[in-house]
């Protein structure tokens, strides 16, 4: 096993892109060490147990238009982790579905599942902890320091960081004053909006189109999916509705249970007669999606030991991005 005080590269956050990073990394014989302060791997490929069953809660599905994605994902639906939910999802109508000719896949047991199955099929000379909530970075002659808010310290020669960018500044403290103005500027341009996400267990039939979801981009509530009938939650059904980044700002400072009362108040005309709600909760995603992008894959800083930032805020933002986006840090970092 590596020794946590001996790394190449620290990486912090094992979303999708920290995944895709380590996994390169640690294939060219760097020993990394990867720190995440949520429960299990993922990040915002994020699914959760509730009323008997299960649902997404961050990324709904996936696309995939690169050949180096492409490979990860044919490796998927070769095992059967992934599968092909639909070509498109009506914006309103029950009945009209618009297929584009893009496949959406979704994962048998939730997206987490992925990233867990990424973390599980890393070299040897990856370390992932988890639970680990980095609160401090400071720069050394030899590289850098990475302090945990438990009072552990790890130190690498190079740093990887992947969080939302704003998180990934403030971990920096005073050191971005170490990076060149032009870096500096870049990260701060980086914008994202939020996203109140609503889950709800229901008792009966919710009347949605083909296959079980809406995308409505105008509307207040801009996404409804049914777990139960994307094939997630066998369990219970459960419906996933997110608020329009609209939405999301006008309500972000109200209570949960008020912001809940909102959501299942545009989720009601979907439910059958009979039907009703049996349990609720919410899941506030501060930085859910970039609306203002670096225009490059990764961000790789001048003027300090090698520091690099990447996500979905890095060229394309959706999963697919974050993964091309780890990639091309790694690289980069290798
Ligand atoms: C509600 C919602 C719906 C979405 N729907 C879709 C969709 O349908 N299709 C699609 O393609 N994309 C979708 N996305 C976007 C997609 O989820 C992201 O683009 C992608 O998962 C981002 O991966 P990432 O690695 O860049 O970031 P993240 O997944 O956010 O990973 C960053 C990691 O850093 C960790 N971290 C942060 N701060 C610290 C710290 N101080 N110490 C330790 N760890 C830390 C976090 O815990 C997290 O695991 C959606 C996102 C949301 C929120």
């Amino acid at each position: 096993m590596t020794e946590v005080n001996r790394l190449d590269v620290v990486i912090v956050g094992a979303g999708i892109s920290g995944l895709a990073a380590a996994r390169l990394l640690g294939g060219r014989g760097q020993k990394v060490l990867v720190l995440d302060k949520g429960r299990s791997v993922g990040g915002r490929l994020a699914t959760r147990r509730i009323g008997g069953g299960t649902a997404d809660h961050g990324a709904q599905f996936f696309t995939v238009r690169s050949p180096e994605f492409k490979q990860v994902v044919d490796r998927w639906l070769a095992a059967n982790q992934v599968y092909v939910w639909a070509n498109g999802f009506s914006a309103g109508s029950l009945g009209g579905v618009e297929h584009d000719g893009h496949p959406r896949f979704a994962a048998r047991g939730g997206m987490n599942t992925l990233a867990k199955s990424l973390a599980a099929d890393a070299d040897e000379n990856v370390i992932f902890q988890v639970n680990v909530t980095v609160k401090a970075i400071t720069l050394t002659a030899e590289g850098w320091t990475v302090q945990d808010d438990a009072g552990n310290s790890y130190f690498s020669r190079k740093l990887l960081l992947t969080p939302p960018v704003p998180q990934s500044v403030a971990l920096l403290g005073d050191t971005i004053n170490q990076l060149s103005a032009a870096d500096r500027e870049a990260l701060t341009l980086i914008e994202y909006a939020p996203n109140l996400c609503g889950l709800f267990v229901v008792a009966g039939d919710v009347l949605l189109p083909e296959p079980g979801a809406l995308q409505r981009h105008t509307e207040p509530i801009s996404w409804i999916a049914d777990n139960q009938r994307k094939g997630i939650s066998d369990g219970a059904r459960v419906i996933t509705a997110h608020g329009s980044p609209g939405m999301s700002r006008k309500y972000w400072d109200r209570s949960d249970a008020d912001v809940l009362a909102t959501i299942q108040g545009a989720l009601q005309p979907f439910l059958a007669e009979g039907a009703s709600i049996t349990e609720s909760a919410l899941k506030r995603w501060r930085y859910a999606l970039p609306t203002v992008l670096h225009p490059e894959r990764y961000l790789l800083a001048n003027g300090v030991a090698p520091l690099a930032f990447a996500g979905d805020a890095f060229y394309e933002a959706r999963v697919e991005g974050a993964y091309l986006s780890g990639l091309a840090a790694g690289a980069a970092l290798a």
